[in-house]
């Protein structure tokens, strides 16, 4: 708990506002809780958000859902994530979370980074406690031998770490963006959200579970 409490303080000092709950069911509450006076919401892909029942909490609440599930052209898609631009709250999970407070993500498509950073009026992250490591040069490992190897795993991609469990610049001690060379990378754009110019924006949940990748 001491480590969390610290997490948080971080969290609070980069102007992101930080909370502890014991498991999904009270990060899917809390986060109703934070939509309230909410309309227009959107969200990331995210095994988190699955976990944690998030889709149902916007299927069955009072919201205009910008659900990319829905869209069946990639226009649509398009039009979808640059509508997110201008919701009033975005809901995300993250790769990463550090012990001095700060968020990383990297994407292959981006429009999960892009609007974490800029648009939606309100960004509500949740995070298991597995996502909390140590500094940025974890989090960059976290998502190579991690994050990356599940997602393309789940979403079937020809990359080096699908088949070989760690990107390909983990052996050469590589940089953070160091790696493959697939047309299915899904490591493309890397994004460090440190103190915020908007204090209270981001808002970041902790739940006291091993969630997502
Ligand atoms: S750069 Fe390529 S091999 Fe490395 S983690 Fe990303 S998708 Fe996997």
């Amino acid at each position: 708990m001491e480590r969390i409490n610290a997490v948080m303080k971080a969290l609070e000092n980069n102007n992101m506002n930080a909370y502890f709950v014991e498991n999904r069911e009270e990060a899917k509450n809390l986060t109703e809780k934070l939509l309230e006076g909410c309309d227009t919401v959107s969200h990331g892909g995210s095994v988190t958000l699955a976990e944690c029942g998030i889709n149902e909490l916007l299927n069955n609440g009072n919201y205009t859902y910008l659900d990319r599930s829905k869209a069946k052209t990639p226009e649509e898609m398009k039009k979808i994530y640059v509508e997110t631009f201008d919701a009033d709250a975005y809901i995300s999970g993250t790769n990463a979370l550090t012990e001095d407070g700060k968020l990383y993500n990297v994407d292959g498509n981006c429009n999960r980074i892009a609007a974490i950073e800029f648009g939606p009026k309100k960004v509500i992250v949740l995070a298991g406690v597995n996502k909390i490591v140590k500094d940025l040069d974890e989090a960059a490992l976290r998502v190579k031998k991690i994050a990356a190897p599940l997602n393309t795993k789940r979403l079937n991609l020809d990359t080096y770490c699908n088949k070989f469990g760690e990107c390909v610049s983990v052996k050469s001690g590589g940089k953070m963006t160091d790696g493959c060379n697939s047309p299915s990378r899904i490591c493309c754009s890397y994004s460090i959200c440190a103190q915020q110019r908007i204090k209270g924006r981001i808002n970041v949940i902790i739940i006291n579970e091993n969630l997502g990748y």
